[in-house]
């Protein structure tokens, strides 16, 4: 009888792209109200798809599910959403109409979460158990210290927190949930360094549902590149996101940065140092353990 060797563990990349069509740009949060980028998400996927392929790298694609449904351009495009599956990405649930869901009652939040659910499964043909937040909020879980002075005072007192976020996703059938709180460690530490403190992540239960914090600020400069070569050496988690439509921007998100990322996560490949994981795998390989 011959075992198969175990597989050398090495570093693991997330990589996720938040599909906001004009859903989210009609609920920016920037401070300067409505935004006219919905158009871009579609033309700048188009590009990402090729890279993508390209690069022989899967991502997670966080979609707002009312762009599932029929309709045109800039707020639906069923068929593009078809085609990112398709082509071997995950697709995640991005809410229904990227709602902030800190100042959600309960019963609004259990219809974004099962509405967006639905309209994807329908339009992909596929279960969809992976869930991002708009704008990475909730932040507030105070268990871990991580205390949001915002959330508490713009969604009320009965504000949606990390945990109930976990448990509602629970009761809908999802697994996997990408985060954004910063421990009560990490935000001393913040304090005293006067910048932003990653570490490698890793996979935390909460509620039942399989959660990564993000470890990289957005975007694909120096700061995310650091975190993927941490973890290519330590063998931990690097979770990396950006936004289709920014991929013209004047930011971090600029394909000018994302094309180097790309290069460096196909060198690491070769070298045998990583693996591009989907949120799906990650529950797999928990489901095997
Ligand atoms: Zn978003």
């Amino acid at each position: 009888v011959t075992s198969t060797p175990c597989a050398p563990r090495r570093g693991q990349l997330l990589v996720f792209w938040d599909y906001d069509t004009q859903w989210g740009a009609d609920r920016s949060r920037s401070g300067s109200g409505p935004q006219q980028w919905g158009h871009l998400e579609f033309s700048c996927t188009d590009r990402l798809l090729q890279l993508h392929h390209d690069f022989q790298v899967p991502a997670c694609f966080a979609v707002v599910g009312a762009a599932a449904l029929r309709g045109t351009r800039p707020y639906h495009d069923p068929d593009q959403i078809r085609r990112i599956s398709e082509a071997g990405h995950e697709v995640a649930s991005h809410s229904f109409r990227h709602e902030w869901l800190p100042g959600l009652r309960t019963p609004e939040l259990r219809e974004t979460l099962a509405r967006s659910k639905q309209a994807l499964e329908d339009c992909i043909g596929q279960e969809v158990i992976t869930f991002v937040p708009p704008y990475n909020q909730p932040f507030h879980y105070l268990a871990k210290g991580s205390i949001s002075l915002s959330e508490t005072w713009k969604g009320g007192v009965w504000h949606v927190g990390v945990p109930r976020l976990c448990a509602e996703l629970r009761s809908q059938g999802y697994e996997f949930c990408r985060l954004s709180y910063r421990p009560f460690r990490t935000r001393l530490r913040e304090w005293f360094k006067k910048r932003r403190v990653d570490e490698p992540s890793r996979v935390e239960n909460i509620a039942g549902v399989s959660c990564v914090r993000l470890n990289t600020p957005g975007g694909f400069g120096e700061e995310a590149t650091r975190m993927l070569e941490r973890c290519a050496q330590e063998q931990a988690l690097a979770v990396v996101y950006g936004h289709p439509h920014s991929l013209v921007a004047q930011n971090s998100q600029n394909e000018r940065h994302l094309v180097p990322f790309l290069e460096r996560v196909r060198d690491l490949r070769t070298a045998g140092a990583l693996d591009v994981v989907l949120p799906r795998d990650l529950l797999r390989a928990k489901a095997h353990e």
